[in-house]
């Protein structure tokens, strides 16, 4: 997991990572395959008018896809949005998969890189962009030679302009996942946060009109195309309706990334995908997000995966980062590795977060956690910090002392609550 990682939990998360392999020994199918069982098909099928821009939102807004990096903003909407303004414009894809415990995007574009690639020039094609700028995580060099192969194929078949395409790599900072981070990024300045508005749909790249969509996000596009989405559609359980990419790690048998019915619950998802709870280990709390979606305990693992649910619970399931915790971990190390995790990824440019980020952790730090001060931290974290990262911050702390209090006693934390709290956020 490279600069992302989260060494506390580091042991769950590694189970479920996804090891590194020389390009030329992944086995996804090449251009002449994928062409031939119907792929560049929409493509082909855009360009040439047979499908309009307007039929490809229809079937996306049909098949209610969303934001798949985190967000989760329907995805028919933010072009409607890019659209609307006046060009040029710009298509970036985001494949900065930094959450920790994330690696579904990666998994994509290892097994089905042309998917993707059809799915983002659909992308591009949709808002009529200039060029189509791919932003990839550098911790995945091997995907770099992949892309890049693709990407050749492509322009040697003349199935898309030479330079239509741009690929970068990104320098390993967890911020740049963030959209307008990425942007500055992508610019060749230092990665950080845009205040908005003007939200990139109106002032992006280089100042002009710019979408920006996940990696899984148009994967799903060029399939579901080629396949249809009424299965799509009918898949879910509890009244959810698709299907969501779970990067399932931790004290599990089998950690993986699985394919799973939206309203899945974390019970199912274990037991059903990820053949139970790793040999010894009782489940004792879950991420269900990643670092940032916040912590839910055991007794809440019927509650279904998915993003209005759990933010009920004061949680958000993000990029579907599932990483398991048991009995044997302790929550009070992981608070600690997570908050520390954030300070050293905060890009420093707002107070409430490169400070707060510092003092929560120092809060954090020995057996006495003063709440009072905690709570006064987060709420400022959260009304105050430019972007998700500082407001997302306190999430794992607000998390453990909402429904893990007898279990950081257990551990030895004392929580207490000093009157001198208002003042401690004075000064750095
Ligand atoms: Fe940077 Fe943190 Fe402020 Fe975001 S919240 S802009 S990461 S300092």
């Amino acid at each position: 997991l490279g600069h992302a990682s989260v060494e506390g939990v580091t042991a769950a998360i590694a189970e479920g990572h996804v090891h590194a392999a020389p390009a030329a020994s992944l086995d996804y199918p090449r251009l002449a395959e994928y062409r031939a069982s119907g792929g560049y098909g929409l493509l082909a099928a855009l360009e040439g008018g047979e499908v309009s821009i307007d039929d490809l939102a229809q079937m996306i807004e049909q098949a209610g896809l969303r934001g798949l990096g985190g967000a989760g903003f329907p995805t028919f909407r933010k072009w409607g949005f890019v659209r609307a303004e006046a060009g040029p414009r710009y298509c970036v894809i985001n494949a900065d998969e930094g959450e920790p415990g994330t690696f579904k995007d990666r998994c994509y574009l290892e097994r089905e890189p042309h998917t993707f690639l059809e799915g983002a020039l659909a992308s591009a094609h949709a808002i009529e962009a200039e060029a189509l700028y791919l932003y990839l995580r550098d911790e995945y060099p091997t995907l770099n030679d992949v892309l890049r192969e693709c990407i050749a194929e492509l322009e040697a078949a003349g199935l898309v302009a030479s330079g239509f395409i741009h690929l970068r790599r990104g320098a390993g900072a967890y911020i740049c996942g963030e959209e307008s981070a990425l942007i500055e990024s992508l610019e060749g300045k230092p990665g950080k946060p845009r205040q908005r508005p003007p939200f990139v749909a109106q002032c992006g790249l280089f100042g002009r009109p710019t979408l920006v969509n996940n990696v899984e996000t148009v994967y799903w596009i060029a399939r579901l195309h080629r396949e249809g989405h009424a299965p799509y559609v009918a898949a879910g359980r509890q009244g959810r309706q698709g299907l969501r990419s779970f990067s399932l790690s931790g004290r599990v048998r089998c950690p993986g990334m699985y394919l799973a019915p939206a309203g899945i619950t974390l019970n199912e998802l274990v037991e059903e995908y990820g053949g139970g709870m790793a040999e010894g280990h009782r489940l004792r709390a879950y991420l269900p997000g990643g670092a940032s979606g916040g912590i839910l305990p055991a007794s809440k693992a019927d509650l279904p995966l998915d993003f209005d649910t759990l933010q009920a619970h004061g949680c958000f399931i993000g990029s579907a980062a599932v990483v398991v915790l048991s009995d044997q971990d302790d929550l009070a190390a992981v608070a600690r590795n997570l908050m520390s995790f954030f300070m050293d990824e905060s890009c420093g440019q707002c107070t409430p977060c490169r400070v707060g980020t510092r003092q929560m952790l120092a809060a954090l730090s020995g057996d006495e956690w003063d709440e009072a001060l905690l709570a006064r931290l987060s709420q400022v974290m959260m009304d105050a910090s430019i972007c998700g990262l500082g407001q997302a911050a306190p999430n794992p702390v607000l998390g453990l002392l909402k429904d893990f209090r007898e279990t950081l006693a257990s551990s030895g934390v004392r929580l207490i609550a000093t009157s001198h709290a208002a003042d401690a956020t004075g000064g750095e």
